[in-house]
């Protein structure tokens, strides 16, 4: 393709993208195609000679957007959103124009220093303490693609700073004058299979997988419906106390400001107040999709914002969920950058610059497990500079509102209850016939069993998508429904059709049940 080619080929995508979204609302959200769709109409092999683009445009639109779960579309109410802006999709495709891997700052200063100032923009949205801002030369911020790399990262920092320290307790002198510590192979043998990391039955698969990559327990702390399936600091130490009576050495916390299931807000005063007692162990709060939500300053205190300014040691929110961020914008900033760098800095000669020599640039490959990255700050650039904070407000706030709109329904109702209390734009519900007298005596596993039949009807329909999760707790487990909301495109009465929706289906499923 030349340029004039390129020219004609740009223009024509963004036409059918400006189609595709113009008629949006239109399209079942949910994909209508069965397992293989795709590998059955495609060649089994590349093609040998080269097609006309304008051929491979078209099958983009006839091939790949059946096969498409439209997360924009404003009947999305699966999982968390997952919000694109024409702003992402415009500083994406200029970060692709001059695709470059920015591991170094030296492989394009203007990718290293964009990161360095917009991460920062985005801990002050969030009302992170200067503690965790680059500019303070001692903490920092760098963007991942996923809430899990960032969660990793944490883990690998997490743990070599547990073997440093058990290196210092153990005698070991620092190898040079800024003080770095190599952890001997006695000291990784001795202790390296001892250490446990802990977070509670809520906390996202990030922590169970972290534990498998570093080859070490996790333990799932269990929590109750009395504390909202918070993590509390009582149960948090409890389990600490056990480990170290069994010789084990705690070493890394995952809190969540915002679970999956329920959007839980763990105790992140308690915890870090316990942690107190254990200084050496890491706590990173894992704020994925209630993080952006600090820039709202009426939701900082119910979201324990002063715990993880005081307490945590890393924090991640992912811009690309309900941040306005084109997939994937995970922040992920540290109070210290040495946590990192002492881990992942790995540098043979032909990665050194005479900049980072000098120790005047930040090279991020030394931030994280891979060497090359993507150019993503541009997207956060270009949304924060394009709807500025109170733009970046008012998108949450809406959300927000539809669900406490849809609270007020649901809470009106003679058959649905709400589970947890709502949290930002997520509530979780279940039917439950037990709401009305005549059937008051429902057990639990009858009730786990109508919400699964409800499930399943919900789930063979394509025109909403909502989730499905089962909340484990000390006192029940109970199947239950997330409809998540803030969707950049949605609207109330999307929010209320998709109930209507519900609603339907819970009759069909109780006057079965009932016959
Ligand atoms: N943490 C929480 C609380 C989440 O809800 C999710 C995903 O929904 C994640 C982490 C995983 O995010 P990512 O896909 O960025 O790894």
């Amino acid at each position: 393709m030349d340029i004039e080619q390129f020219r004609k080929a740009g223009y024509a995508a963004v036409d059918s993208i400006c189609d595709y979204y113009a008629n949006i609302q239109n399209v079942p959200v949910k994909a209508q195609v069965q397992p293989g769709y795709l590998i059955d109409q495609l060649p089994t092999s590349a093609p040998e000679d080269g097609q006309e683009f304008s051929t491979i445009q078209q099958d983009f639109g006839k091939l790949i957007l059946p096969g498409i779960t439209h997360w924009q579309s404003p009947s999305f109410f699966a999982y968390f959103p997952s919000n694109s802006t024409f702003e992402c999709m415009i500083a994406d495709m200029l970060a692709s124009s001059v695709s470059n891997p920015g591991f170094n700052w030296i492989c394009s200063p203007a990718c290293t220093e964009l990161e360095q100032v917009v991460v920062e923009w985005a801990a002050k949205l969030l009302g992170l303490e200067k503690t965790f801002w680059g500019s303070s030369g001692v903490g920092g911020g760098v963007i991942m693609g996923s809430a899990s790399d960032c969660a990793f990262t944490a883990g690998i920092a997490a743990r070599e700073r547990a073997l440093r320290d058990l290196a210092l307790q153990n005698g070991v002198k620092p190898s040079d004058k800024n003080g770095q510590i190599e952890i001997p192979d006695t000291i990784r043998n001795e202790y390296s299979q001892k250490l446990v990391i802990y977070g509670s039955t809520q906390t996202h698969s990030l922590g169970a997988k972290t534990a498998v990559m570093l080859g070490l327990p996790f333990r799932a702390v269990p929590v109750s419906i009395e504390d909202n399936y918070a993590l509390t600091g009582a149960s948090l130490k409890e389990a600490i106390e056990a480990d170290i009576a069994q010789g084990l050495i705690p070493f890394l916390v995952y809190a969540t400001v915002g679970t999956t299931s329920t959007g839980a807000v763990d105790k992140i005063d308690e915890i870090g107040g316990v942690l107190t007692n254990y200084p050496t162990v890491f706590l990173h709060v894992d704020a994925a999709w209630a993080g952006v939500a600090y820039a709202l300053p009426e939701y900082r205190a119910p979201l324990e914002l002063n715990g993880v300014n005081k307490y945590a040691d890393s924090f991640c929110a992912n811009f690309h969920k309900w941040g306005l961020t084109t997939f994937d914008c995970s922040i992920f900033c540290v109070k210290n950058r040495k946590d990192l760098t002492q881990a992942l800095d790995v540098t043979p000669t032909y990665l050194r610059s005479k900049e980072a020599d000098a120790g005047t640039v930040i090279d991020y490959r030394n931030w994280q497990p891979a060497l090359g990255r993507r150019f993503r700050s541009i997207k956060l650039w270009f949304v924060l500079r394009s709807y500025g904070v109170k733009g970046f407000q008012q998108h949450l706030l809406r959300g927000i509102e539809h669900c406490q709109q849809l609270e007020k329904i649901v809470k009106q109702s003679s058959k649905f209850e709400i589970v947890t209390p709502p949290s930002l734009a997520l509530i979780v519900f279940r039917l439950n016939p037990a709401k009305s007298q005549e059937n008051a005596n429902i057990d639990d596993d009858e009730l786990n069993l109508i919400n699964q039949k409800l499930f399943t009807a919900l789930d063979l329909r394509y025109d909403i998508f909502l989730t499905q999760t089962v909340l484990h707790s000390k006192e029940r487990n109970m199947f239950v429904i997330r409809l998540a909301m803030g969707g950049v495109h949605t609207k109330f009465s999307d929010v209320e059709n998709a109930w209507r929706i519900v609603e339907e289906e819970g009759e069909k499923v109780l006057s079965e049940w009932k016959a």
